[in-house]
């Protein structure tokens, strides 16, 4: 017997969705295929992630050195050479792109853009292929403002591919994109302008995160300027300028655009499928399914958490959704995030703000301490940690950490956070000493 279609699967986009999907289905013994109109490992592994925190490893090396001083070290500063890191960075990325593409055993890969005919056939390079399922993993890029001059702005993904770091950036966009390209220039010797349009950074973090991510910035030596929009550049002989909605003009050799991130669903001809769109992103159900019942979407084209973990999570889920009986759903309300600046940012759960709202009176449990490593260091940034509680059950729904390693530590507090833990069963607990994520069982 013929099969009915060319394939049982297409995912369309090679990144940390795609990728998840497409091997979960041929696990299953399906046949699949996945489309890739650029690099195989997508944002993740060529231009978000891995790039950025490679970034972020280097910079750190930075504030060590700094308190190498407090250690017994003479003269531990030493000069930083971003050619050579870049290279060696580029060819990491590479090998790991390599990998990602070997592990494709059993999938078949197609090279090109893919788009929509029907719900059962894609275009790929002008050649027609049909599929029992579609998967739409197409990602997102960059959001830029529609301004006059803002062709002359780089994006996150320009940083990685400069040959020379300039002497100077402005830096439009006070997210978590936008916080760590900051600091890391700025540990790299770079003069960092950070504008942002509301009073404080990390907009959608706990307050008393943003108001200490601010301070944090601000001994780092970056200039920061709240509560005003990047209206237009002009570009000059070596140098930018940036004009203000509230009147400055500033100057720097380089503006980075961080503003947010835009659906890639412009080129897939979504209108020839019954595929609901909203703000610009696919709308699916808890299964990742679209409206044409055989289209799912998982990833940042959907409007849902724009991180690597969920869009492999949703992949997953969608792939049992397509074929097999089991209906699983994505959590969404225990995924921690994390921003990988010095001293890291983690947060599971509810702000204070979203704790009161959905719950009404709610404990708060802080402290702001030295972590030892820093306590001889002259520059010692604090560790500060928040934990939010239910009055009567002492249940915790949510913890906002700042502190060396604390993407590890929250991490591990998921399954229990997911279990119900409580005040109490922190309380009861013993850590280890000396140790960051002692300071959590002493609230
Ligand atoms: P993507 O990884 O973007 O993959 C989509 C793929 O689809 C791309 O390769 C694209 O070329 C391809 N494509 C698009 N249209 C078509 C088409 N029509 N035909 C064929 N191919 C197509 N997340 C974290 O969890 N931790 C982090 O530390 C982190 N840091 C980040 C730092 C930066 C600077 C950025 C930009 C993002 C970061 N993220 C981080 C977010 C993370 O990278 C994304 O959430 C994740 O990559 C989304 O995966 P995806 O599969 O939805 O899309």
């Amino acid at each position: 017997m013929t099969a009915k279609y060319d394939y049982e699967l297409i995912v369309i986009g090679a990144g940390s969705g795609g990728l998840a999907a497409a091997r979960a289905a041929a696990k299953l013994g399906k046949r699949v295929a996945i489309a890739e109109k650029a690099d195989i490992g997508g944002t993740c592994v060529n231009r978000g992630c891995i790039p950025t925190k490679l970034m972020i490893y280097a910079a750190q090396f930075a504030k060590q050195q700094k308190i190498a001083g407090s250690y017994g070290w003479v003269n531990p500063e030493g000069l930083f050479d971003w050619p050579d890191f870049k290279q060696t960075m580029d060819n990491y990325i590479s090998s790991l792109r390599q990998t990602q593409t070997e592990s494709l055993e059993g999938i078949e890969i197609l090279r090109g853009e893919a788009t929509f005919i029907d719900a059962h056939t894609l275009a790929i390079n002008k050649e027609t292929i049909t599929t029992e399922f579609v998967l739409i993993a197409v990602g997102s890029r960059p959001l830029m403002p529609d301004i006059r001059g803002i062709e002359h702005a780089l994006t996150s993904r320009d940083i990685f591919h400069l040959e020379t770091l300039p002497e100077s950036f402005l830096i439009v966009g006070g997210g978590y994109i936008g916080v760590e390209f900051s600091q890391v220039l700025r540990s790299f010797g770079c003069r960092v302008t950070l504008v942002d349009s509301n009073p404080n950074v990390l907009d959608t973090f706990d307050q008393d995160i943003q108001k200490r991510v601010k301070q944090i910035l601000v001994d780092d030596r970056i200039r920061i300027v709240d509560g005003t929009r990047l209206k237009e550049i002009e570009k000059g002989t070596g140098t930018l300028t940036a004009a203000l909605d509230n009147g400055w003009n500033l100057k720097a050799q380089t503006i980075l655009c961080a503003l947010g991130r835009k659906a890639n669903i412009d080129t897939l001809n979504i209108d020839a499928v019954n595929v609901t769109q909203k703000k610009n992103k696919i709308v699916v159900n808890t299964h990742g399914q679209t409206q044409e019942p055989n289209i799912f979407a998982v990833g940042d084209c959907t409007d849902r958490m724009l991180l690597t973990p969920v869009a492999k999570a949703e992949a997953d889920v969608a792939i049992k959704a397509m074929f097999s009986n089991k209906e699983p759903e994505v959590d969404y309300f225990w995924i921690p995030s994390a921003v990988f600046m010095h001293p890291e940012i983690a947060t599971v759960g509810l702000t204070e703000e979203e704790a009161r709202k959905q719950h009404g009176p709610v404990e708060i449990h802080c402290n702001k301490f030295t972590p030892l490593k820093y306590a001889m260091a002259s520059e010692s940034p604090d560790a500060f940690i928040k934990l939010i509680t239910l009055p009567k059950s002492q249940d915790i729904v949510g913890i906002h950490l700042i502190a060396p390693r604390a993407a590890d530590i929250i991490q591990a507090l998921v399954p229990a956070l997911k279990k119900g833990l409580t005040k109490e069963e922190l309380d009861r607990t013993i850590g280890i000493h000396p140790s960051v994520g002692e300071e959590i069982f002493a609230l």
